[in-house]
């Protein structure tokens, strides 16, 4: 079974802005009529969902937490890596994607990392905007730490608890796009399966975890951004609900399922068992 994972033309460190270029726009009066449906309301779906809500489309978003402030990105420590130079020791977005590529034993898609690098500037902007309060040096400009795997000084962190405030800023984000009437929210619900039609993902089928109603939404696409599966493993740190559930459903309809050797696990969950 070959994978084609659609990665687009050009070179390297051409392929994401080649691919956004020549990717075709939704007229903003035709976003209204699409819905989207994103499972997940952690860092990754809380942003998708409020993003696509602000750009004009119709949104649901479900999560099992009996809040969107509640997913598992809220127990990130450590901070991001973004490639701003703000030291001064020689950082770049090619030392960032040289990085992350050494780090992932030389086995993650390219085109994905060098995106990735390209982003982390504006991402550390759009989430200081947001009002997340990275730490900042005495005169006031943000701080960097050095991270594992790293030559430079390029961590953007809050204290210990750079997932929380992230968090707030996403859910922030998220509640005004549900006070606006962009984004239904669906708290306490389960996606127990995707409803695939032509081989794309237009629907999904939710117990309410309260009152045990099972329903049906349908929408024009579907995002899965149901975080990590860190408790497939017997030993994780990952709270008891990162399960696997939702990517399994998923799986079972046809998704294929990649990478497992970069499941999160922390080491200090390992037991000692000998000398
Ligand atoms: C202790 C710890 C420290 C970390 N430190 C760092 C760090 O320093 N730097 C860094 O970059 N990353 C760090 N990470 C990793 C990072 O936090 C995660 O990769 C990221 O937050 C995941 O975000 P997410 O939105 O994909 O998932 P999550 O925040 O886990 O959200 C998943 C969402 O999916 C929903 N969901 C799941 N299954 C279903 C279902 N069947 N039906 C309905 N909803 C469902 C959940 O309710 C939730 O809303 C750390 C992680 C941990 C645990």
């Amino acid at each position: 079974m070959a994978l084609d994972s659609k990665i687009p033309s050009g070179p390297l460190d051409q392929k994401w802005s080649k691919h956004k270029n020549d990717s075709k726009l939704i007229n903003p009066a035709n976003r209204r009529k699409f819905t989207v449906l994103v499972v997940g309301s952690g860092l990754a779906g809380g942003s998708a969902a409020a993003t696509l809500s602000e750009l004009g489309y119709q949104v649901k978003c479900f999560c099992y937490q009996d809040s969107a402030r509640r997913a598992h990105s809220i127990a990130a420590q450590g901070g991001i890596n973004a490639a701003k130079n703000y030291q001064n020791d020689g950082d770049s977005v090619h030392r960032l994607f040289y990085d992350t590529i050494k780090g992932g034993d030389f086995r993650s898609r390219e085109s994905n990392v060098h995106r990735l690098a390209e982003v982390s500037t504006n991402i550390i902007d759009q989430c200081v905007a947001q009002g997340v309060p990275f730490a900042r040096e005495y005169g006031g400009l943000l701080d960097n730490r050095s991270f594992g795997g790293a030559q430079v000084k390029r961590t953007f962190y809050a204290a210990g608890q750079t997932g929380q405030q992230l968090l707030i800023g996403c859910y922030q984000a998220l509640s005004k796009e549900i006070a606006a009437g962009g984004v239904k929210m669906y708290p306490r619900t389960e996606m127990l399966d995707v409803v695939v039609v032509d081989g794309h993902a237009k629907g999904i089928v939710v117990r309410d975890l309260q009152t045990g109603e099972i329903s049906t939404h349908a929408g024009d696409a579907v995002i899965l951004a149901t975080g990590g599966y860190g408790n497939v493993f017997y030993l994780s740190t990952n709270a008891m609900g990162c399960n696997v559930t939702a990517a399994w459903r998923a799986h079972r309809k046809g998704a294929y399922f990649a990478n497992p050797c970069y499941t999160q696990i922390h080491t200090t969950c390992i037991p000692v068992s000998g000398e």
